[in-house]
């Protein structure tokens, strides 16, 4: 077959399985490649698309494709999610009984299937068994990253999956991953033993989704932005990201005191608690998950506006990888990082006593993610750079673009600060240190003295929220060193010294009070919708979509996506050839969920 033709036809399952027009970049090359027989490496990130990759060629070829993915959990969505679209697919693992694996076993035998997920270990378990009597065409390798010690989520056993080329020489590999770091890609394909696969290395940028990092903020002003995320999204969903269970169970707790329907997920559940809260999330009944970062691999949920993460996360792929679970529909979606030095200082102390041999890398990416949000530079930027994407201009879709620092002349506010160290002997941290200029009355400062010491009330001008922003800035900027073994106490630098004898100046940035950011930072509103009627179609067709989703057991993104029901209310098909021009409805949603929402629009039209 000719590129010519094989395109052809892929197009053509695309439209009548998926219900698309086109590939997206990237797809149809890896797609090809595998189908020639050649190896493939594909890094597209999270809602790039990379599932057609590895399932159309199960719909070109004869054979079918053997998924190995690493979270047993999320296949029966996967699977569901394919049979929802016509493709019949099986999950073999250890939570089902061996008598339906058997059977399903039997049906891929019989050629009956053309989708397969296997967990790593059950592959390896099974890599002699009924697999050697397998007509496969491809293996696909999930979560490939995986693999490699270099990344962030290392996992022992995907290493034995080295045996597959020397078990199946002649099948294909493909490997897919949302990781980027150069090392862990090397990595993958070296440790498969692919042969020169063809690599494709997808676009990361996201321009749906915003980005904006808060500095300094308390727990409560922490709970209240997802208050107000989910009061501007209340139809969508959202995720909470935290360091610790702890974190995550009393951030729960204090949005459900607020009314707000949240569940948590993280690595202290059992199995069935986990998949409680996982279809809790993914069928909508619950608006937020706290999770820590167990949370979220592969989650297919269109609707998720926002995520927020409250505490620092470890690296930059985590976090790209995480933020990229919001929007996957394509339209805007919001994400919050709150940083503090404090969390840069916890994971730290994670990280050395973790005495892995891998201890200077993760640091190394800690002061990487930490450089992140301590930026004054188009955040996206920064992002792209650290993904090895150019990017020539800013964003315009982060807080750094909406709200260009202003620099100023910090010299003074930084030797108020620093004699305010220098007459404590450098014992006090920094909200002391701000009390301290501020002049508080507070009864631990005068207990101490520190309402005698000359720098007392020296800097009452300014508020604390602007001290906080400044003596951070000044850590930032190596005038303070805070000492880890002492409750961070700040030290002082060289550098300090040169600032207080007026020997070198300091340039600070402008603080800028977050609450007149966020009021300027408009809430997406659907863009192709003209006119308040399409939007009440699209919150009907979500209503009809829930009833349907429900009484048939399964996600309602799954039934259709958000995209889908948008563009089917702009559309309004009155017939099932018109329902299957409206974005991703192939032939056999189109039959088996077409008349309900046919009658639905009928009905509201009517109305
Ligand atoms: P990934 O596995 O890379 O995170 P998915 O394979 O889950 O991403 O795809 C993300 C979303 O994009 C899904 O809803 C999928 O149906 C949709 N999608 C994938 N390919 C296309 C395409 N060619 N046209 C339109 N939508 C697509
Ligand atoms: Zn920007």
């Amino acid at each position: 077959m000719t590129s010519t033709q094989l395109k052809t036809s892929a197009l053509a399952l695309l439209k009548k399985f998926y219900g698309y027009d086109s590939f997206r970049p990237g797809q149809f090359e890896v797609i090809e490649a595998v189908c020639s027989g050649r190896d493939a490496v594909v890094i597209m990130p999270t809602g790039g698309g990379k599932s057609i990759c590895y399932q159309m060629p199960a719909l070109l070829n004869d054979g079918c494709v053997v998924v190995v993915s690493p979270l047993i959990a999320l296949m029966q969505d996967q699977v569901q999610a394919l049979m929802a679209n016509g493709i019949p697919a099986v999950a073999i693992n250890s939570n089902r009984s061996d008598f339906d694996n058997r059977s399903d076993i039997d049906a891929a035998h019989a050629g009956r299937i053309k989708i397969i997920y296997l967990s790593p270990e059950r592959l390896i378990a099974d890599i002699d068994q009924w697999l050697t009597r397998l007509n496969i065409c491809l293996f696909a390798i999930d979560e490939a990253h995986c693999i490699s010690q270099w990344g962030h989520d290392f996992r022992k056993v995907y290493t034995q999956l080295s045996a597959l080329k020397s078990k199946f020489p002649n099948i294909p590999i493909m490997a897919l991953t949302a990781t980027a770091d150069r090392l862990t890609r090397d990595d993958i394909s070296r440790q498969l033993g692919l042969k020169d696969p063809l690599r494709w290395l997808g676009s990361f940028n996201r321009p749906n989704l915003s980005l904006k990092v808060i500095t300094g903020a308390t727990s409560r002003k922490k709970i209240q932005t997802v208050q107000g995320l989910t009061r501007r999204y209340p139809n969508d969903s959202g995720i909470v990201y935290t360091l610790s269970r702890k974190n995550a169970e009393s951030a729960n707790e204090q949005l459900n005191r607020l009314g707000i329907r949240s569940t948590v997920y993280h690595a202290g559940l059992t199995p069935s608690q986990r998949q409680k809260a996982q279809s809790l999330f993914t069928n909508g009944q619950v608006q937020v998950v706290c999770a820590t970062i167990a949370f979220g691999m592969g989650i297919d949920k269109s609707n998720i506006r926002w995520v927020v993460h409250f505490n620092l996360p470890a690296n930059i792929e985590s976090y790209y990888q995480e933020i990229g679970r919001a929007g996957r529909d394509g339209l805007p979606a919001e994400t919050v990082l709150f940083y503090s030095y404090q969390d840069v200082v916890l994971r730290r102390g994670l990280i050395e006593k973790s005495e892995s041999a891998l201890q200077q890398i993760f640091t190394e990416k800690l002061t990487q993610m930490q450089r992140y949000a301590e930026a004054q530079v188009c955040r996206r930027r920064i992002l792209m750079s650290y993904f090895g994407e150019e990017m020539s201009e800013d964003c315009h879709n982060c807080d750094v673009c909406h709200n260009p620092p202003e620099r100023f002349d910090g010299t003074i506010l930084a030797q108020k600060a620093i004699s305010a160290a220098l007459r404590t002997d450098q014992h006090i941290g920094i909200f002391t240190m701000v009390d301290i200029l501020r002049g508080s009355a507070r009864a631990e400062i005068r207990r101490l003295g520190y309402d005698h010491l000359k720098t007392y009330g020296v800097g009452r001008d300014l508020p604390s929220a602007d001290w906080n922003f400044y003596i951070q800035q000044m850590v930032q900027l190596g005038v303070f060193e805070p000492d880890m073994e002492h409750n961070n106490v700040l030290k002082t630098t060289p550098l300090a010294m040169r600032i207080v004898r007026g020997q070198e100046a300091l340039q600070l940035t402008r603080f800028v009070a977050r609450e007149r950011v966020a009021r300027k930072a408009k809430a997406p509103t659907l863009p192709s919708l003209g006119g308040g009627t399409s939007k009440e179609l699209f919150e009907y067709l979500k209503r009809v979509r829930m009833r349907f989703a429900s009484q048939s057991g399964i996600a309602p993104y799954m039934v259709l996506s958000d995209k889908s029901l948008q563009d089917m209310a702009i559309r309004r098909p009155r017939s099932l050839d018109e329902l299957l021009d409206v974005h991703g409805i192939g032939e056999y949603k189109a039959k088996r969920f077409g008349e309900i929402f046919i009658a639905a629009i009928e009905d509201f039209l009517n109305d």
